[in-house]
């Protein structure tokens, strides 16, 4: 199967496609300068309660990285891939890094059931369905999700990280992404050791080139 092949039968074009910009907060951002996030003018100190629109992103944040996180045990479990059950370690700490921001400033943890494909924003509820459905297809449509999640997670943490006023949420928010530009290389690695080229699904390619060359 080529790369044309593989994309008319991959996530374009599907259910899962249709749906993922709709869960965005925006999307559109596109990344180009990955990292132009309020800096200086951010003027929270931690003392200062959280915005409602921190809370968002707090809540949002700690459900997508525990969808990562269950997507890739799920498809560990299929295929047996190693790289998913790697990068599930990370996306356990992941989500538990934006616990720690909820504990602290005294929010209600969204997870109260931390099992697998729970979740409570029922757009998260949706996309884990559908992705674990485009990854059982085959192993390789399996490593197609995942480098789409992280694509997604970079786009909403460039977002959660813009609007937050706390250095520290936002602080969080960077190491969560250096984890993801990680985790694209290393499921762009094993697509491409099995004879496949990637290419950007959901941020700009330019971005993700600068990503896999970084
Ligand atoms: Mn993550
Ligand atoms: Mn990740």
């Amino acid at each position: 199967m080529n790369r044309r092949q593989f994309l008319k039968n991959g996530l374009r074009g599907t259910a899962a496609y249709a749906l993922l910009p709709a869960t965005l907060l925006g999307a559109h951002s596109a990344m180009a300068g990955m990292g132009n996030g309020k800096g200086n003018s951010r003027k929270g100190n931690s003392s200062d309660p959280v915005t409602e629109e921190e809370i968002e992103y707090l809540m949002y944040m700690r459900e997508e990285e525990k969808l990562a996180r269950d997507v890739y045990l799920t498809m560990y479990a299929k295929w047996n891939t190693h790289v998913f059950s790697n990068i599930a370690d990370s996306e356990e700490l992941h989500t538990l890094a934006v616990k720690s921001k909820i504990d602290k400033y005294g929010l209600e943890d969204p997870v109260n059931n931390d099992d697998v494909g729970i979740f409570v924003n029922e757009k998260l509820a949706k996309l884990y369905n559908t992705l674990v459905d485009q990854g059982n297809k085959s192993e390789m449509d399996a490593l197609w999700v995942g480098a789409a999640i992280e694509e997604i997670d970079m786009i909403d943490l460039q977002e959660a990280i813009d609007a937050a006023d706390h250095p520290d949420i936002a602080r969080t928010y960077q190491h969560l992404m250096d984890g993801s530009k990680n985790h694209l290389r290393a499921f762009v690695s094993v697509i491409e050791t099995q004879g496949m080229d990637y290419s950007a699904q959901y941020l700009d390619q330019h971005a993700v080139d600068a990503i896999l060359n970084g």
